[in-house]
């Protein structure tokens, strides 16, 4: 065998020779391409040596090797840390990523039982988690608060042959963002309680002082009737316009505290809501306004209404109020136009209600339905500025909307929404 004159089987034999000591090694004949497990013993008059092809052996533990090579690689190179124990809670493996979020080495983690070295985690979300894992057989998925190291983390437990694969990444930073998000939320719901709360207190006084302000109001109005009514022949002319100027006042008065009532009232109440047809309730509206309507020559034309989900005193009250105004701005020209259309889309139901009357500057489309905003002195036309309040209430108390086009002098336009689902409102 010429080809072991120089060969690590050589070497041996030689040092069997010198030390007189049997020796053990794997030996790769590369001659004949085969891995032999060889034993050299020393014998009186030269050497045994014992060998066995373990070729198959060699490639099946080599190919082994050269897969947990790869799989260590991948294991290694993905972001998310990752741990693997076995049914014993000891660590049989430990990437990286790992070492750095536990922070500790790989070399001390290895072989050593989970509890033991983060006792921390018994008894915790953890450990419930690793156990329905295993019981159950399935992957789980949750959060865990790190406290020693004041990180949260992401952990994916999956049950393996051996035990679990664990993959966990640190989601502190995304926790501190949800928690700020939920804070501003919940601050944001207080604030929005306590506005309910002001607004409801706000209503409660206007209702109450309205209410009060009725009594003293009427008290004054008809002792104003009596007198005028016993001393009318003892007074003269001027006690008597000071009178009616008094009534006048009184009777301006009675108007803004019913509006104030109707505004404090409006969307607040549980009205009932109800299927309504508009075509109906707009003409007993119009039965309301016929004495102007028919004084002004008022031109109306009106569309074939829909019917509505809605509380029947809150549509009266906005056509009442949106017509009236209509007619009331309207152009002195004669033969005012009113048109009323509707549109729909699959939520909500659009109306518009159409003068083409004296119109409204850009500037206060926004401020005419804030309370008692007029833009008008009550010598040029009565009012109390608190109609279209009163709409937008109404409106806004179901999630709908009520706004304004029109230019100054060109008429104008107001269109209301109305949801359709008001039904779960
Ligand atoms: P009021 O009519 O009692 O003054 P509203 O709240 O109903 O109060 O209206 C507020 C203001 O909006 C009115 O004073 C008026 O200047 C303006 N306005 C309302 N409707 C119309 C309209 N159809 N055309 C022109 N101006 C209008």
């Amino acid at each position: 065998f010429p080809q072991l004159k120089k060969s690590v089987f050589k070497d041996y034999l030689e040092e069997v020779k010198r030390t007189r000591k049997p020796a053990q090694f794997e030996f790769y004949y590369e001659y004949y391409d085969l891995w032999f497990d060889e034993s050299i013993y020393p014998s009186e008059d030269g050497f045994s040596v014992y060998y066995k092809d373990i070729t198959k052996r060699k490639i099946i533990t080599q190919a082994l090797e050269e897969a947990y090579k790869k799989e260590n690689e991948i294991l290694e190179s993905i972001s998310d840390a990752f741990v693997a124990v076995d049914k014993e809670y000891n660590f049989i493996y430990f990437n990286k990523k790992a070492e750095e979020l536990l922070q500790i080495k790989k070399e001390k983690a290895i072989g050593k039982n989970m509890w033991e070295l983060f006792n921390y985690a018994k008894g915790s979300i953890a450990e419930n988690e690793y156990k329905k894992s295993f019981k159950n057989n399935e992957t789980r998925i949750f959060d865990f608060y790190n406290e020693p190291l004041n990180t949260w983390l992401n952990i994916k437990s999956f049950p393996s042959k051996k035990g679990l694969s664990i993959y966990f990444r640190d989601i502190t930073h995304e926790k501190q963002q949800q928690e700020e998000l939920e804070k501003l939320n919940s601050d944001l719901n207080e604030y929005a309680r306590k506005l309910e709360e002001s607004n409801k207190e706000l209503e409660q006084f206007a209702y109450i002082a309205s209410h009060d302000l009725q009594e003293p109001l009427r008290m004054v109005s008809s002792f104003m009737v009596l007198l005028k009514k016993k001393y009318e022949n003892q007074l003269d002319d001027k006690a008597q316009t000071y009178i009616n100027f008094a009534v006048d006042g009184t009777e301006r008065m009675r108007k803004i505290i019913v509006d104030l009532l109707d505004f404090s009232r409006a969307g607040t109440e549980h009205e009932s809501l109800e299927k309504l047809d508009l075509n109906e309730e707009l003409a007993e509206v119009l039965s309301l306004l016929h004495s102007s309507i028919s004084k002004k020559n008022v031109d109306l034309d009106i569309q074939e209404l829909p019917e509505v989900y809605y509380s029947k005193t809150a549509i009266r009250q906005l056509f009442h109020n949106l017509i009236g105004n209509a007619i009331k701005y309207s152009n002195n020209n004669g033969n005012p136009k009113i048109e009323i259309k509707w549109t729909e889309n699959k939520k909500e139901f659009q109306f518009e209600i159409k003068d083409d009357g004296i119109g409204i500057d850009r500037k206060h489309h926004e401020k005419i339905f804030q309370i008692f905003q007029r833009l008008h002195s009550k010598s040029e036309y009565s009012g109390t500025g608190l109609g279209l309040a009163i709409c937008k209430k109404l409106v806004e108390r179901y999630r709908g909307n009520i706004w304004v086009k029109s230019q100054l002098g060109k008429g104008s336009s107001f269109f209301f929404t109305l949801q359709k689902n008001t039904h779960y409102a």
